[in-house]
């Protein structure tokens, strides 16, 4: 028998009281077939779903009827048959409250389902699987509803080896109130562990291993018979202490392993992925039944008639799921979705069940006492030492609240994983993880200002530059075409032009001409007719303008170029 797990603690960490009791003793119920279903396109971190289909189609269950758009993306499928009643912005369970794009379907109540073919994961190409993945619809269902197929693909290290070495089954469930993981645990472990084979097949891991928080000793107890009657030993089932935030993936990666993962990293940065359990029981349903993500389940408890974990169709609303959980009592004073740590108030009942949602958390006064107000900060330091992440959160409260973003950057607030456990200790009852998404949000619009004026000033760099190398080129063509006339001019005078030396010729011949005619006049001692009997001045006045022509004609001769013969 292998030697046990060495744990680590992790720095920080609260203690807030678990309210598992209330829905973990009975079996997940399934919800029954409604009429209608609303099927947001954004279901995941990354570019919504491209709609399929049209108002007026019919469907059938399981049908793709968004495809993935982009990278990270995934696809989103039908969770009963029925006809497509409406495409339009619908409430969805988002902290923002705004309405997104969804696909209603008005179930036709056959619940006929399209044909779904199993794959052979041993023998199919790696790339290939993902793909089928990808179309299925798989993504996280731990809250972050990360994409799967990119979580799958490790690539390859230097080496040619899988980067990845261990991959860890979330089971920790650390949040209060939530017990979808721990009765899925319960009551699907074989499914489970053949999901967590899988995905260690895809990613090339060595180790397994299955980390659960000691407060689930049913759930631990079904994954060793589940495992000792698969008579293997491949995966390690771990038993980590309850303390909130153990199932953040950093933490949990360090519990088990005692790998730090750098600040600003991912733990797969050192050779660790990790996956919620709820995951790999999805993946198994795709592989081994051929069937895409249309349900997950979900915890409804709280100040609820009958509390308990419902299997889910995605779509379903809100306020059918409350109703099966025998609907708010009297005094209700809200809805979170999520755990009480991390989530977020609901806004419309109406909103649907997404692959995100794994738990709704009705409030009451009782039990969500309000909050008391706020007080200044006292500077004693609980916040710091509660953090699992080694942060100073007053120092990034101050600097959030002076809106001094470039300062709270400058303590890591970029680290923070918004667990609460500051907020949860404050003696000040200070509410520091709004700060922190305050900031994080501003500072995510001035990134987004930044990017969009940096791109406006390269194009008007480029449009300068442009201009000015237009400007450039026509500048260069008037020197290059005024060059070329001066080389032509030039060539004229040296003779080169064969135009020029042809009339260059002619006034030559007509200058030879005349003086033959003249030196024959003389010789004769002609003179021309229209000088005879002149009076003396005019004779004069001939004879001087015939000295200044001998003159002239000398000098052009002289300044003529020689012209090769
Ligand atoms: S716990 Fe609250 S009061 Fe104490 S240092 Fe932190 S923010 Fe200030
Ligand atoms: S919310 Fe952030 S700052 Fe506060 S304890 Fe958690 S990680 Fe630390």
């Amino acid at each position: 028998m292998s030697q046990p797990r060495k744990l680590h603690n992790f720095p920080g960490g609260v203690h807030p009281a678990g309210h598992k009791a209330e829905s973990n003793a009975s079996p997940i119920r399934p919800m029954p077939l409604l009429p209608r279903y609303v099927v947001p396109l954004r279901q995941h971190i990354g570019t919504p779903a491209r709609p399929l289909v049209q108002v007026g189609d019919r469907v059938l269950k399981g049908q793709m009827i968004g495809a993935a758009e982009g990278y990270v993306s995934t696809a989103v499928h039908a969770p009963t048959s029925g006809k497509v009643t409406a495409i339009e912005p619908r409430a969805v369970p988002h902290p923002s409250g705004l309405f997104d794009e969804a696909i209603v379907i008005e179930a036709d109540g056959e619940d006929r389902s399209i044909g779904m073919q199993p794959l052979d994961w041993r023998t199919l190409d790696p790339s290939a699987l993902r793909n089928r993945i990808r179309e299925m619809g798989l993504a996280g269902l731990g809250g972050a509803v990360f994409p799967s197929y990119i979580k799958l693909n490790p690539g390859a290290s230097r080496n040619g080896a899988s980067p990845i070495h261990t991959l860890i089954l979330n089971g920790a469930e650390c949040e209060p109130w939530i017990t979808c993981d721990d009765r899925l645990m319960r009551e699907r472990a074989t499914q489970m562990l053949e999901g967590a084979r899988i995905m260690g097949h895809m990613l090339g891991a060595r180790t397994v291993i299955v980390g659960v928080e000691d407060n689930k000793p049913e759930a631990i107890a079904a994954l060793t018979k589940a495992l000792s009657e698969a008579e293997a030993d491949d995966i390690e089932i771990v038993t980590v202490p309850t303390c909130y935030p153990g199932g953040g993936g950093k933490q949990l990666a360090y519990t088990l392993t005692g790998v730090e993962v750098p600040t600003g990293g991912l733990s797969t940065d050192v050779g660790i992925q990790v996956f919620n359990v709820g995951t790999a029981f999805s993946l198994y349903q795709a592989v081994m039944h051929g069937e895409p993500l249309i349900s997950r389940v979900v915890t409804v408890t709280g100040h609820v008639g009958t509390p308990g974990n419902f299997e889910a169709r995605v779509g379903t609303p809100i306020s059918d799921l409350l109703a099966a959980a025998g609907g708010s009592l009297e005094g209700a004073s809200g809805e979170i979705i999520g755990g009480p740590m991390m989530g977020f108030d609901l806004m419309d009942l109406a909103a649907p069940v997404t692959k995100a949602v794994n738990c709704v958390l009705v409030k009451s006064p009782a039990l969500f006492p309000p909050k008391p107000e706020a007080l200044p900060c006292i500077r004693c330091g609980a916040c710091a030492r509660a953090c699992p992440v080694e942060l100073q959160p007053f120092e990034m409260y101050w600097f959030s609240r002076a809106r001094d973003f470039g300062k709270a950057q400058g303590y890591n607030l970029f680290d923070c994983i918004e667990c609460g456990c500051c907020s949860f200790v404050c003696p000040s009852h200070i509410p520091l993880v709004d700060y922190y998404r305050f900031a994080k949000s501003e500072i995510w619009e001035r990134e987004r200002e930044k990017q969009s004026s940096d791109q406006a000033r390269t194009r008007h760099e480029f449009k300068t530059y442009r201009l000015e190398r237009e400007k450039q080129e026509k500048a260069d063509k008037f020197a290059k075409a005024a060059a070329e006339t001066k080389a032509k001019a030039s060539t004229a005078e040296t003779g080169d032009d064969p135009e020029a030396a042809k009339k260059k010729a002619i006034l030559e011949a007509a200058l030879a001409r005349a003086a033959k005619a003249k030196e024959e006049m003389t010789a004769a001692g002609l003179k021309p007719r229209n000088v005879e009997n002149l009076p003396p001045r005019v004779e004069q006045e001939i004879a001087e303008i015939e000295a200044r022509r001998g003159t002239a004609v000398a000098d052009t001769e002289a300044e003529m170029p020689k012209v090769d013969q």
